[in-house]
This record gives structure tokens, sequence and C-alpha cells, in this order.
């Protein structure tokens, strides 16, 4: 891919000159050479952002329901004209397989943008009897202007989480991408002024951890909107408490693939759906399931399957269309996730294939598989976010139950079993925000979010759009 290189920041409905000369250099995990930059924001740019946000912010929460949603559908035409480029620039910077990238990434922000222009189409006035008489409005009002921080892993979906509920609430937004990922940001600013989003409406800010800190504190901001690591989680979710600001975190998760024993275990059959639940964007996924719990009485055959399914992934170039493992996203992080394995060989772990990098450039590491592990291990309670799954035995169903509660985090998960009513019986009994019977995948329909670390509140479905709306009874 050749390098690209941009001068310009998008505020205001427009490409404006940045405050200052630094750029953000984008690396590419597959050759670890350079394929592209963009100006860095700065803070004053950041002002001038959520300076344009609340300017726009009136006569936006003013627009008729009608012509918001034909905005954001004439949005979704405009990304989708570009998904090839798209998907191309999200996959160059991040490892993600090009597959999976255009699979998901604008899959996701064209189906929100449409469903939300759907939904508030479809939205009647609430207007109810007083319990103790007379009539009562309820009046859904835009909650503000959205600061909406957006990680490197799933850029283009997790970033449209956030702006197409709350541009179809009626709020307006300042987006910052994550430094890995930046240069994607260019092509959704491209689509937004293709589509005529009024200037202001949408805002992005390129930047690090400190304008994100920046835009957090920011007393021009209404709401927050994060997705990304717990710890960066916890700190946003400080400072918004002190703020007595809302907040919306979605943050890391450590699942549970619960393997029982009628589940039928053909990878000519669940192949595909096992990769999604367990190592899509080679393991870069908050939801993934990498704790597989394994019945004793079938642990072998287990173990054999699910090394036979990390053997059978192809590894190569995120840009290879055959690619189902690529790069991890930085050198950084791969040195973060080998660190991990270590540890899972020091704690006693029993790795049946990979814990190594295949023989090539890139920042790639080896599908890997450990057994034998406890659940107490550090690569079985910590967030490794990389191809490495543990498999953990377990005696009957409710001891699998505990196992998988026995984290500090719940955001997603997955049951495998023949018996449908006997998944839906163990996932009942899982403490997290999703789950699936023999898949999984966030469907845009319903909410999508975490318990305990994993988060607060819920982005997707309708639910989603409540995030993005104060309530205003009028007593009438
Ligand atoms: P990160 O927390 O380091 O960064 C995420 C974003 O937040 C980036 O844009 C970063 O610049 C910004 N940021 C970091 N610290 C900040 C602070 N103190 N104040 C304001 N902004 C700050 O995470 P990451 O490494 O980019 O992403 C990986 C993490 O994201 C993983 O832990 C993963 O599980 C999580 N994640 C969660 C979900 C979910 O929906 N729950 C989805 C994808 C990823």
């Amino acid at each position: 891919m050749s390098s690209t290189n941009h001068d310009r920041l998008y505020i205001d409905g427009d490409w404006v000159v940045p405050s200052s000369s630094a750029r953000i250099e984008v690396i590419s995990p597959n050759s670890a050479e350079g394929i592209g930059s963009v100006p860095e924001a700065a803070e004053a740019d950041a002002d001038a952002a959520v300076a344009s946000a609340r300017r726009a912010l009136p006569e936006w929460a003013a627009t008729p329901v009608a012509e918001r949603a034909r905005i954001l559908r004439t949005f979704a035409d405009a990304i989708e004209k570009r998904a090839d480029d798209m998907h191309q620039t999200v996959a160059s910077q991040n490892g993600m397989p090009i597959a999976v990238a255009s699979q998901l990434e604008t899959n996701y922000p064209t189906t929100l943008l449409r469903m939300y222009a759907s939904l508030i189409e479809s939205e009647t006035d609430d207007v109810r009897d007083g319990a103790w008489g007379g009539r009562i409005s309820v009046e859904r009002e835009p909650i503000g202007v959205v600061a909406a921080i957006v990680p490197w892993n799933f850029p283009q979906t997790l970033a449209s989480f956030k702006y197409a509920p709350a541009l179809a609430a009626g709020c307006t937004v300042v987006m910052k991408p994550s430094p890995e990922t930046v240069l994607d940001s260019v092509l959704l600013a491209e689509a937004a002024i293709d589509a005529g989003l009024p200037p202001g409406v949408l805002n992005i800010v390129p930047g690090g951890r400190g304008l994100g800190a920046y835009l957090v504190e920011h007393p021009g901001i209404d709401k927050v909107a994060f997705t990304g690591s717990t710890a960066a989680g916890r700190r946003i979710g400080e400072t918004c408490g002190r703020l007595l600001r809302p907040v919306t975190l979605e943050l890391g998760g450590k699942s549970a693939t619960i393997v029982l024993d009628d589940a039928e275990l053909d990878l000519a059959k669940i192949g595909n759906d096992l990769f999604v639940a367990t190592l899509a964007n080679n393991g870069q996924t908050c939801f993934l399931g990498t704790r597989v719990l394994v019945p004793r009485s079938r642990y072998s055959e287990v173990a054999d399957l699910i090394t036979a399914f990390a053997e059978s992934m192809t590894v190569g170039d995120s840009l290879d269309p055959a690619t189902q493992i690529g790069p991890l996203a930085t050198e950084h992080h791969r040195e973060r996730v080998e660190g991990y394995i270590a540890k899972g060989v020091a704690e006693g772990g029993r790795i049946t294939t990979g814990g190594g990098r295949p023989d090539r450039p890139g920042w790639f590491v080896q599908p890997t598989v450990f057994t034998e592990i406890d659940n107490s291990a550090t690569i079985c309670q910590e967030e490794i976010f990389g191809p490495v799954l543990t498999l953990t035995p377990y005696e009957n169903d409710a001891e699998a139950v505990r196992i998988a509660n026995d984290s500090s985090t719940g955001l997603g998960g997955s049951v495998w079993t023949s018996d449908p009513e006997r998944g839906m019986a163990v996932a009942k009994q899982i403490r997290t925000g999703t789950i699936g019977i023999n898949r999984y995948i966030p469907d845009p329909a319903a909410p999508f979010g975490g318990v305990k670390e994993s988060g607060i509140g819920r982005e997707l479905g309708p639910e989603g759009l409540a995030g993005y709306r104060q309530l205003k009874s009028i007593y009438r």
C-alpha cells in the first residue's frame, strides 16, 4: 500500500489547518514500514472542535427527524462508496485480516446509521396519564456534545457504535481516534463531507491519551463515550464521576467459551463460528472467549480439536484475502502478548501449539494453545488481546458456570452444545453482558456492553439511543 499523508483536520465541516506541526505516523504491522501520517490535533484544535460541536448543537437537535434520518442514510451511502478503501486502510494499520475488515468495518457503521435512522422515524410522542391525574409528556432530548474516544482494534465499527446513535438522537460529536488507526478517520471525514453533514455535527481530532483526557475534562463536553482498556476506563470514569458527567464505558474482557459434554465438535461445521468467537482479529477483540472450559470427560478430544483448529489458521499479511491471523497492531503490543505467553509457561501451562513467532517480518505471534491451566493463572485472569487460548477442565455444568464467573470481567462468551435448552440454561447463569449459543457476534439490533470491570452502559439496539438522551417530564 502506498503511503498517504494528510495535512488538514476535519473540524466544523471542513478541512482546517492544524494549530501545530506535530504529526502522527502510522507504521505497518506487516512490514514495520511507515504507511502514512496525519496531523496530530493539539488542545487548541480540540477546543475548536468542541466549540464547533456546541455551535452546531441547537440546529441539529431541532432538525426534523425525517431530515436527520435522511442525512444519516446519506452518510451510510457515502461510507459504503468508500468500503474497499476503508477495509484496506483499516487492515493495513492494525493487522486486522482484510477478510474480517471486509465483513465488519463498514457493515456495522452502515447498518447502524440506517437502523437508527429508521428507529427515530418510528418513534411516537410519549404522552402518559399521570398517576395522580393530569397528563405527562416525556420528552427525549439530546444529551448534548459527545466526546467519542475510540480504540484501534475496530476503529470504524467502534466509532459508529457511538456516532450513529449520538447523531440520531440529535447530539453533536467530537471523535478522537486512536493514534494507531488515524488514516481511516480521514476517509470517514471525506464521507461526512460528501454526505453533507452540517458543519460541526461531527468533528475528528486524532491524538493520543493526553488529548483524550483533555476532552474528557473539557467544560464544553456533555457526555463521554469510551471504548478501550479497563485501566483507561477507570480513569475516565473517575473524572466523569467528579464532574457528574454521563459516561458509557466499553472495556476489556476475558470471556469463557464453555464446551458442554454434548457439543458437536466437527471443525468442518463449527470452525468459522468458533473462529469468530475465539480468535477473530488476531485475538485483538474485546468479547472473545479465550478461556475455553472443557468437560473432563472429553478433555483430550477437545484439546486435540482446539490445537488442530489453531494450527489450521492461515497466518499471513493482513492484506492477503486468505489470511485468518494477521500481525498484532504494534511491536509494543506483541511484546505484551509474548510476556503473557512466558508467564503462562512459568505458571505451569503446557503449550500444545504455537508459543513463538512465525518465520517472517512483521509483528506476528503464532496462534497458541495452553492446556492443563487453572483458571487462577494470570493468563486466565488478565486480557491478553492476542491469539492465545487456554483450556481449563471442569467436572460438571455447575463447575463450568462457577469457573466462567470467576473473572473480574463479563463482556462476551459462548456455550457449545447440541441441546439449545441446556445452552440457554447455562447462558442465563453467566454474569456477562452478552453471550452466544454455538456462535457469537454482537448484533446491531441488541444491546452490547459489559458487567463488572467490562464497563458501564450499553451500545447498539434501541437501548443504545438511551445513552445519548436526557428525558424531560412535562406535567400538564
Ligand atoms: P486504550 O484504553 O489504551 O485506548 C483506547 C482509546 O482511549 C485510545 O483512543 C486512547 O488514546 C484513549 N485513551 C487512553 N487513555 C485515556 C485516558 N486516560 N483518557 C482519555 N482517553 C484515553 O485501549 P487500546 O489499547 O487502544 O484498546 C484495547 C482495549 O480496548 C482492550 O482492553 C479491549 O478489550 C478494549 N476494547 C473494549 C471493547 C468493548 O466494547 N468493551 C471493544 C474493543 C476494545
